[in-house]
């Protein structure tokens, strides 16, 4: 019976085959590298590669060496400031075909992009789990306002964040974590109106679901990384002991 479905399933797919949501154009990759998107759009993501900064997961512009700290983290721990992430990963640049899918995903609506989405970022999470030993972790998504929720219809980052949870068998928390200000869009916003601009933007309803416990926080894009530096302040205040950060893409460099 299931080599009958196969069957017609093959059939199917040489009669009709699928399609990459992205261009809309080309075949999907098919068999072990399948993830929904063709070969083109995938020879256009810009993987992430070693050496990258052991904390907040920039890549450095050098292609040789080991891991270590960047200088912007280097500053902040002269800070000596307990409220910050553990690490943050990323597996691709946020450039060509993957930001232009982020895009169509996250502004336009194009829900057919999210799976193929959800299935590269389930890669990212086995990566982030095994560097880190992640077990007992909750998964959480950067929240957003009610407002934007309304309007948007959906969190793209909550897409993904389910995602992890499955892949990774870890729990899913998306009510703890709240945005308490709707605050106006990051994109056109520099690095210090970033900062200013989520102040006070997040809130913990029942400090005691995340007390003493370690979060993976998820979020589609690193820019600065203001977003979820606020949430981890926030959530480390409330008790968290860790926080880890896992985003689809982040900027080649924080300035
Ligand atoms: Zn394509
Ligand atoms: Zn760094």
């Amino acid at each position: 019976m299931h080599s009958i479905l196969n069957l017609i399933k093959n059939f199917t797919e040489v009669v009709f085959p699928l399609l990459c949501p992205l261009c809309v154009k080309n075949e999907q990759v098919r068999g072990s590298q399948s993830c929904g998107f063709c070969k083109n759009c995938l020879n256009d993501f810009t993987s992430i590669t070693s050496p990258i900064c052991k904390k907040c997961g920039v890549p450095f512009s050098f292609e040789t060496g080991t891991n270590h700290h960047c200088g912007d983290c280097l500053k902040n721990e002269s800070k000596n400031n307990k409220n910050t992430f553990t690490a943050a990963r990323s597996t691709y640049i946020h450039s060509g075909s993957l930001a232009r899918a982020i895009r169509a995903f996250k502004y336009s609506g194009q829900m057919n992009i999210s799976p193929a989405l959800s299935t590269i970022f389930a890669v990212s999470a086995k990566d982030i789990f095994n560097e880190f030993n992640l077990t007992d972790c909750i998964v959480q998504p950067v929240p957003l306002h009610k407002r934007r929720l309304r309007e948007r219809g959906f969190n793209q980052s909550l897409v993904l964040a389910r995602s992890a949870s499955k892949t990774l068998d870890l729990a899913l928390d998306f009510s703890t974590l709240l945005r308490i200000k709707d605050t106006p869009p990051q994109v056109r916003l520099g690095s210090i109106e970033r900062e200013k601009n989520v102040r006070g933007a997040f809130d913990v309803r029942d400090s005691r679901r995340i007390q003493g416990k370690k979060i993976l926080l998820i979020d589609d894009v690193y820019t600065t990384g203001a977003t979820v530096r606020e949430c981890t302040k926030v959530l480390k205040k409330a008790g968290a002991t860790e926080v880890f950060i896992l985003t689809l893409a982040r900027a080649a460099w924080t300035s």
